[in-house]
């Protein structure tokens, strides 16, 4: 037995990476690549993203600078593979089989489902509108990424902790009803310390709320975004609370911890203004960011070598997942 842990993670290319997902997602993710012990499979969620009937030339694109970023921030481990999950095919086909342990009332419990159905009842629409088959069942698809690599670990954010937790029912749903053993339970490893970055408009930096920072724009893009972003009107000269400004939230990840304290002793005395700190910001940002877009246009540039590096990984995770589900067909009896 192999005294590897398997860690498995994924991201929808759903838009442009911003800093939220670097600094909630890919930042704790290059830590825990960081120990050789780990093998690490991460994934881009092409499939889920299926589910916002994106353009298909959108899609395939934008899942070639998901993968392409991932690789610039430092995931080019030889411990780390690297694949679309539509380029793993017993993916799909175990989460047909998943389907007959998994509960409808376990769905219909399901976070992203009920948002879906909330946002609807506000608007006074039909509970379903808008929600196709692929939401409603993205639980099973998402257990069956997890426990067809058989992974021991996944790292999530809390939004996601449930969808986990589903994945780990059906995992023991199938031990019940078919064998024990086939399928791997995951633990979720819920990063401590990891904040939720806000956006330009201080809620959640999110894709769906267009608020964001993409991690790999350009200097004067980046600049022009951080200037948008929402401060209250407390005057330079008076004292602010650290705490309460998404300036300092964002700082705290990207500046050096003798800046931010600087930073935040001259809030709390008073004499500093927002303009000052903006134009900080941006510059700790582009300092951070700037070797890693040389690297992503890099990988960009070279669509060939991108494909080959993908088709590799791709190649090793589809074995992977074959051997899981021959177990789990052989268990069925087909
Ligand atoms: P969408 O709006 O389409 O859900 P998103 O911006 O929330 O997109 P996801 O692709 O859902 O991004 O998330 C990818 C990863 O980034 C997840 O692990 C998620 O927890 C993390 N993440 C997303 N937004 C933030 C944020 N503002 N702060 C910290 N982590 C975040
Ligand atoms: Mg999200």
């Amino acid at each position: 037995m192999s005294t590897q842990t398997v860690t498995l993670t994924g991201i929808q290319p759903t838009g442009e990476v911003h800093l939220g997902n670097y600094a909630g997602a890919i930042q704790p993710l290059l830590r825990l690549a960081a120990d050789e012990r780990r093998d690490v499979y991460v994934f881009v969620a092409d499939l889920h993203a299926l589910n916002g009937q994106p353009d298909p030339a959108v899609l395939s694109e934008r899942s070639r600078r998901v993968a392409a970023t991932l690789l610039a921030c430092g995931l080019d481990r030889p411990n780390v593979r690297l694949y679309r999950q539509s380029r793993v095919p017993a993916i799909a086909r175990l989460a047909t089989m998943l389907g007959s342990v998994t509960s409808k009332g376990l769905l219909n419990r399901a976070h992203a489902y009920k948002a879906a159905v909330a946002a609807n009842a506000e608007a006074g629409r039909d509970p379903d509108h808008g929600v196709n088959a692929g939401l409603f069942s993205y639980p099973v698809l998402m257990a069956a990424d997890i426990l067809g690599l058989g992974a021991d670990e996944v790292p999530v954010g809390v939004d996601q902790a449930q969808h986990l937790e589903i994945a780990v029912d059906l995992a023991q749903q199938f031990a019940r009803t078919y064998r024990p053993g086939v399928l791997r339970e995951p633990r979720a490893l819920i990063a401590d310390g990891v904040a939720t970055l806000p956006g330009l408009d201080g809620r959640k930096m999110s894709k769906s709320y267009d608020n964001t920072i993409a991690l790999m724009g350009d200097a004067k893009t980046t600049a022009a975004k951080v200037r948008r972003i929402v401060t209250d009107s407390t005057p330079p000269e008076q004292p602010k609370d650290p705490d309460a400004c998404t300036l300092v939230t964002l700082l705290r990840v990207f500046a050096e911890a003798h800046t931010v304290a600087e930073v935040e002793a001259r809030y709390r005395a008073g004499g500093i203004g927002y303009g000052e700190v903006k134009a900080l910001l941006a510059d700790v940002i582009e300092d951070h960011v700037a070797p890693l877009r040389a690297r992503y246009e890099r990988l960009l540039a070279d669509p060939g070598a991108l494909r080959d590096r993908l088709a590799a990984d791709e190649r090793h995770a589809a074995d992977r997942a074959d051997e899981v589900l021959a177990a789990t067909m052989s268990a069925m009896g087909l």
